[in-house]
């Protein structure tokens, strides 16, 4: 991660494809796209890496979020599980369809608790969001138990765990309908982009459509198009298309790259007394993208993050003390600060972020260290880390 670092001729030669021919759009104008359809290019390219039925790209990973609880027929007054620790995204996609976020612990898995997420369950939950973060993921099987008892739907937001597998597996092919994100900084990019992947025949027509102002998409004449039902432009465009479409086809060689540079660092750090690293669950396989340690309390925690601040170690993180990644300082969500009002049934069903604790996650994030992995490190620049990462840690130790 981020797929940004290594970009070359390939991308550029399939951004050209679209500029040549003009057609910046993924529906219509057949005649003048001269053969390039880089969207549809680019679903059956994930469809292939995922080994999934369906693949709908849409302009973001919020939005594939969005797409598919929608698309799962989520709606307003539902309560969606999901945890603690992941981005903003997903709180935001849960609102934007009037459903209601219920966030529940994390385990040493650095995803959802299945015990949390069974205890939070009531008459109004109807889904089930696991949030594969920092490139592993939670125990697939025990929340798939936990959904079939209580008949929910079961998602999982694989936006920072490509390339990852359970049980050989793809991650974000597992649940019923899986998300992804193309922006930026993940592994794959486009710019901007998502995905929506399902072998679930009825969601993904549902993700087509509603990502296309409900547009039927049968035919070649876009006006003579029907609308089965209400929708919204959540669309990709032919430019970020073809630059996720020579990305994807790295994919292979980024996770090589990952899982080499993951693996000196994780060497050295094994060494270290004290240092301990997250659980993948058995049959699990990281997708390298990030290595995630616990230090033995909060305090020394803190001190690993501000040492490797000191000492010019970049791109690690103490997700406890950080704005984007964990509800401790989610103070707009608290607080529900909307530019809109917000309806009645969420504002209740929001109450309980005002007075509930949670202990369980606060101890392992305050602990963990999340280092992203770079593609454009060279060998001898992971090692020259590892060293200077292992010493900080000694030092934090000594103190
Ligand atoms: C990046 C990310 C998203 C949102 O993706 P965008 O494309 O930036 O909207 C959602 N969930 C997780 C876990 C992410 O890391």
């Amino acid at each position: 991660m981020p797929g940004f670092e290594l970009f070359s001729d390939l991308e550029r030669k399939e951004v050209n494809d679209v500029l040549d021919n003009g057609v910046l759009m993924r529906y219509g104008f057949d005649g003048m796209r001269k053969g390039h359809w880089k969207a549809k290019e680019l679903e059956s390219e994930l469809a292939k890496t995922f080994g999934s039925s369906h693949v709908q790209l849409v302009s973001s990973g919020t939005a594939a979020v969005s797409v598919a609880l929608a698309s799962a027929g989520v709606g307003a007054g539902d309560e969606v599980i999901m945890p603690t620790f992941t981005f903003v995204a997903s709180f935001e996609a849960i609102m934007m369809l009037g459903a209601i976020p219920i966030l529940v612990d994390i385990d040493d898995t650095l995803t959802l608790d299945p015990k949390a997420v069974e205890a939070a369950i009531t008459p109004k939950t109807k889904a089930v969001m696991v949030v594969q973060m920092c490139g592993s993921m939670g125990d697939m099987d025990a929340l798939r138990k936990v959904c079939d008892t209580h008949n929910l739907i079961f998602v999982e937001d694989a936006c920072q765990a490509i390339g990852g597998t359970y049980k050989g597996k793809p991650l974000g092919s597992i649940a019923d309908i899986g998300c992804f994100s193309f922006d930026f900084v993940k592994t794959i990019t486009c710019g901007e982009g998502g995905a929506v992947v399902t072998n679930n025949k009825d969601y993904y027509i549902n993700a087509d459509h509603y990502s296309d102002h409900g547009h039927d998409h049968e035919g070649n004449d876009r006006g003579a198009e029907t609308h089965p039902f209400l929708g919204y432009n959540f669309r990709i465009s032919e430019l970020h298309a073809a630059v996720g479409l020579a990305q994807v086809r790295r994919l292979p060689e980024f996770i090589a790259i990952q899982k080499r540079n993951y693996t000196i660092l994780r060497n050295a750090l094994a060494q270290v007394p004290g240092v301990t690293f997250r659980k993948v669950p058995e049959g699990g396989e990281e997708s390298y993208a990030f290595l995630n340690f616990f230090m033995p309390d909060a305090e020394s925690g803190l001190k690993v993050a501000e040492a490797f601040k000191t000492n010019g170690i970049d791109v690690c993180w103490n997700y406890y003390h950080n704005n984007w990644h964990y509800i401790r300082k989610w103070d707009h969500l608290k607080e529900l600060k909307s530019l809109f009002p917000i309806s009645k049934e969420v504002k209740k069903g929001l109450d309980y972020l005002k007075t509930k604790t949670f202990e369980q996650s606060d101890d392992y994030i305050s602990r963990n260290m999340s280092c992203l992995i770079k593609l454009s490190w060279t060998e001898d620049e992971v090692k020259a880390r590892a060293e200077k990462m292992v010493n900080c840690i000694k030092e934090v130790s000594i103190l």
